[in-house]
Parts: C-alpha cells; structure tokens; sequence
C-alpha cells in the first residue's frame, strides 16, 4: 500500500479564533444531543437490557450526558459468541483491507475532531487541549497500526541453515475482551480496541462506566468505517456485574486491559485459573496504575522544572497513569522550586471546561471525587498543604483544586496512587537519595530527572525504575509512534501502547519450516 509515512497528528492552535468558533459549535450541537440512549451492539444488532448506565456531566453532575445499555452475563454471552463466529471470517481478511478500516476510522475521526472534543468535555470533563490531545492520540494510533500491521502482514526474517527455509509469521490469536478505564476513553479505548482487530482478532469492547457514550461514538465511528459487524460488539456495562463473566469465559483468548492495579491483578488473576472447555493459556496485556516522580538536583533550569511539574501534575486534574504525583527535589534547590512550582499551580484556572482557558476541570466522578477528598485529608495530618483547599460541594461539580504537600517519602500521600490534583513533595539530600527516593514504590511507569549533570542524566537513564523516563521535560503525553508507553513493576505488563512491540502482543508468531 502506498502510504505516506507516519506523523503524528497535529494539536489545535486554540488562539486561532476559527478553532474557537469550532469548539464552540460543536459544544452547542453535542449540547443539543445529551441524554440520548445507547444501546449495545452485537453483531451489528442493536441490544437493549433492563437496565441501563446513566452516565453525567462532571461538571455538573445534574446533567446526564446519556443512557446505555447496562450489560449482563447473558448480553456477554451473546458478544462472545458473536465475536466467536466472526472470528472465522476476520481472521481471514487480508492485513491490507483490516488496515484499511482503520485508516477510514482515522479519517472519520478528523472530520469529526471537533464533536470528539466536545464528548471529551461534556462526558469526561476534559479541558479543551487536554480533549484535543486525547483525540489526536487516537488518530494516532489509527495510523500507526495501520502501518505497523503492514511491517508485520508477512512475518520477521530470521536465520535458515543449507537446505532449509525457516519462515516466521504472524496470526490472529481470537476473541479479546478490551476492558479501557476513563481518564482517555477515546484514546485507549481506540488504540487498544484498532491494535485488537487489525491483528484480525474480533472483539468485546467494554468501555468504562463512566464514558460509555464516548465509548459508543467510537464503536460508531469503527462501523461507519466499515469493520463487518460482529468484529466490534459493543458492551457498556459495569466492571463489577460483567467484567468477571467475559474474563474467565472459555471462549475469550485474550484480555486487553487498562485501568487501576487492583483491578488489572483481579484479571490477571482469574485469567490465570483453567476452567472447563478451555484450550489455550490466556494472554493478559495489562497496563496499570503510577506514583510517577520527577526528581529536580541542583544543576537543574529551575524554572523550566516548575513549569514542567505543574504541567505533568495538574493536566486534566492529575487523572493520567503517567502524572507527576512526587516531586522529590535537591535540598539545595527545594525551597526555590517549591515557590515557584505553588506560584504556577496558582496561575492555573479551574472551571467548567467552556473556554480554552479553563487549564484544570472536574474530577470525573463522585467516588474519584471522595477519594481524592480522603486524601486530601490524610495529606494534611501527614505533612503541611502549601497550596490548595478542602474541596466542595459535588453538587457542583466535582471540583478539586491544585493541591501541594511537603510530605515524607513514606507519608500514604507520597505512596499510594491518589488520581487527582495532589502533588507530594519530598526534600532529598542528594541526587543519590533523590533517586533511592525515587525508586521506593510498587508501581514504575513514568519518571523524570530534571538536570544539566550528564553523570546524574546516565545514572538515571540505567536505574531509574519507570517504563518511561524522560529528561529535562514533563512526563506525560506519550507520544504514539514517538515514546511507546508502558510500565513497569505494578504499573503493569509493560506492553508498550504505540510502538514497534505492541501488535505481535495481540497474534501468535509461528514457524514453519521446509526441507529441500
Ligand atoms: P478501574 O476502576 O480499574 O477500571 C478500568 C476498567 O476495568 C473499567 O472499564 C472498569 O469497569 C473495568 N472493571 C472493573 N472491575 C472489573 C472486573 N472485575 N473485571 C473486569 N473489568 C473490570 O480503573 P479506572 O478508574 O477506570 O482508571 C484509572 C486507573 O487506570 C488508574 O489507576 C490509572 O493509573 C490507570 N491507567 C493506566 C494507564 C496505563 O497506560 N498504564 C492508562 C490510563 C489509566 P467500570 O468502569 O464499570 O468499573
């Protein structure tokens, strides 16, 4: 296929005032069309159940963004089954007419860049660059496995000995459950559900309880792009009623998840116990949760460290695997860097994400809006709050600001993964501490070391314990193709989203080998 080569998408200038109007008229239209019910869809059918997912506006929990199908064991059932059937004809399609499909999806994506962003802000409270990032990201992975399917379509080389020929190729595995959490509901779900069917597996996709209408537009988006019905089946549900059922069921080969640690171990777990009629060992690609840290030593540009920590800290409310949670900074610069990282944090404007001024939104739901609250609280017995006050009513609005404390490297709020807009931070002696600091948690998945000190740079680029770490500059945005993205330790399988590892993680390579 003649395509040109992979770049990644660009983001909106939103201080061209024609992208202003944009936004703005998509925000009206999708306005005009909240409360509308989504249906599951299997095989192409569209499934009503009993009950169903009322799922709101963050910002202004009184508006329901719209209803979907709430699915139970025998909706799951039915999607697996369809997903099964499907998998025959699927399997066979050539890698080029599947890339194909997503490279239509891509498309359509663009032509409707605008009405995604507005689902981003009503649905998941997004900021307006932080919605447009998301979106461009799910082009993005569009493009790249697109691509990426056509490196692989006729296997890797590898070695022969006189005589023979050794082949190495790819297959599709089967069905695989896409289990996505909330914080990028078009991104992940997109990327995880593109990278799933363009290696020829069909799918079950369940999108989080809390995006599902974000969920069923790309489900939408995938089959106005053409993907044969019942590669896609589209299952809103909750976790807690569904998520078991299609996890263990013998017909699921694989399990594509992304949300918090104890969720993922949950399946991970009961992925891993046979049960009746099972035939395969199933593959688990699970990506998890963080307490990212940025580590600051003395030979640092402080101010460009400020800035890069509030980014990576409050960027849509602190609600990203990949945010800044520690900032452990060198004793001899911890004082100036604390003020100026308060003075930043307090520049930022929260609110309804209605212009593109708003930097930091809501929280996305009441029980993330309770947790982070009961952190808050632990925070202020265990340290001193430089920064921040105790969050409101969410009657209006899940609302939590900036928060800062000086904390203990041990203290919870320094430990445990909040999800919010609380930032720990952490004097260490030296750079030696500030990484041992560093380094002291379960999870792994993104890093940063601020440093002009090439010794303390290669240490770090060996040692520091994160999939992804990143020097002199903020630690979230992954970008596709650019920094493949996935952790380590409890942060995950370390699978690698957007890059050159992640779809042979979702086929079988086998050999086959001819003598002459
Ligand atoms: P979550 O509560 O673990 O939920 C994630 C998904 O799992 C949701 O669709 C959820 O459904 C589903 N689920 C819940 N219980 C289940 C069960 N027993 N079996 C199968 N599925 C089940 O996580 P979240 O709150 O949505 O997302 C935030 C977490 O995701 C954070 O920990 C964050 O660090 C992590 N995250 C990691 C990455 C990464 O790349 N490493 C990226 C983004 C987010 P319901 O919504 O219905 O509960």
């Amino acid at each position: 296929m003649g395509l040109i080569p992979y770049k990644n998408e660009e983001y909106l200038d939103w201080s061209d005032e024609k992208n202003v109007e944009k936004m703005r008229a998509a925000l009206k239209d999708v306005g005009s069309r909240l409360d509308r019910s989504y249906p599951a869809i299997i095989g192409g059918k569209r499934i009503e159940t009993d009950g169903e997912i009322v799922s709101v506006n963050p910002a202004n929990p009184s508006q329901a963004v719209g209803r979907t199908a709430r699915a139970t064991d025998r909706e799951a059932d039915m999607a697996l089954d369809m997903a099964t059937a499907t998998f025959e004809y699927w399997s066979r399609t050539s890698p080029e007419a599947r890339a194909r499909i997503l490279l239509r999806a891509s498309a359509i994506m663009k032509r409707r860049r605008f009405e995604l962003l507005a689902w981003e802000a009503y649905e998941g409270g997004k900021p307006w660059a932080e919605a447009d990032a998301q979106v461009a990201e799910a082009i993005d992975f569009l493009e790249y496995y697109a691509r990426e399917m056509l490196r692989l379509k006729d296997g890797v080389e590898i070695y022969s000995i006189p005589g023979e020929e050794s082949r190495y190729t790819y297959q599709p595995m089967g069905v695989g459950v896409i289990i996505a959490p909330w914080n990028f509901p078009t991104a992940i779900l997109t990327g995880m559900s593109s990278a799933a069917i363009v290696t020829g597996n069909t799918i079950v996709m369940k999108p989080s309880e809390f995006t599902p209408v974000i969920g069923a537009v790309v489900a939408e988006i995938f089959e106005e792009a053409g993907l044969p019905e019942g590669v896609l089946n589209f299952l809103p549900g909750y976790g807690s009623e569904v998520g078991d059922y299609l996890v263990q069921d013998a017909r699921t080969r694989f399990i594509s998840f992304t949300g918090s640690m104890k969720t993922g171990l949950r399946i991970n777990e009961l992925a891993a116990r046979q049960i009746e009629n099972q035939r395969w060992v199933k593959r688990v690609i699970a990506e998890m949760g963080g307490k990212d840290a940025m580590v600051i030593d003395d030979s640092a540009d402080l101010d460009s460290a400020a800035a890069d920590i509030v980014k990576s800290a409050y960027g849509y409310s602190g609600q990203k695997c990949s945010a800044a949670s520690r900032a452990i900074l060198h004793a001899d610069v911890y004082d100036e860097v604390l003020n100026k990282v308060v003075e930043k944090a307090k520049a930022l404007r929260i609110g309804v994400p209605e212009s593109a001024d708003v930097n930091v939104g809501p929280v996305i739901s009441e029980p993330q809006f309770e947790k982070v609250a009961s952190y808050v609280d632990v925070g202020k017995q265990e340290g001193e709050r430089v920064l921040g006050e105790d969050p409101g009513d969410p009657e209006d609005g899940y609302f939590v600001s900036p928060t800062i404390f000086e904390v203990e490297r041990d203290a919870r709020v320094a430990q445990e993964e909040i999800f919010g807009p609380v930032l720990s931070v952490i004097k260490a002696r030296d750079f030696d501490e500030a990484l041992r600091v560093a380094n002291d948690s379960p999870y792994g998945l993104t890093g940063g070391v601020y440093s002009k000190n090439r010794d303390h740079l290669e240490r770090a680029r060996q040692e520091f314990k994160a999939g992804n770490v990143y020097f002199n500059r903020g630690i979230t945005g992954a970008l596709v193709g650019v920094q493949p993205f996935g952790g380590f330790g409890m942060s995950g399988t370390d699978s690698k989203a957007g890059g050159p590892d992640y779809l042979p993680l979702h086929m079988l390579a086998r050999t086959v080998v001819e003598r002459f």
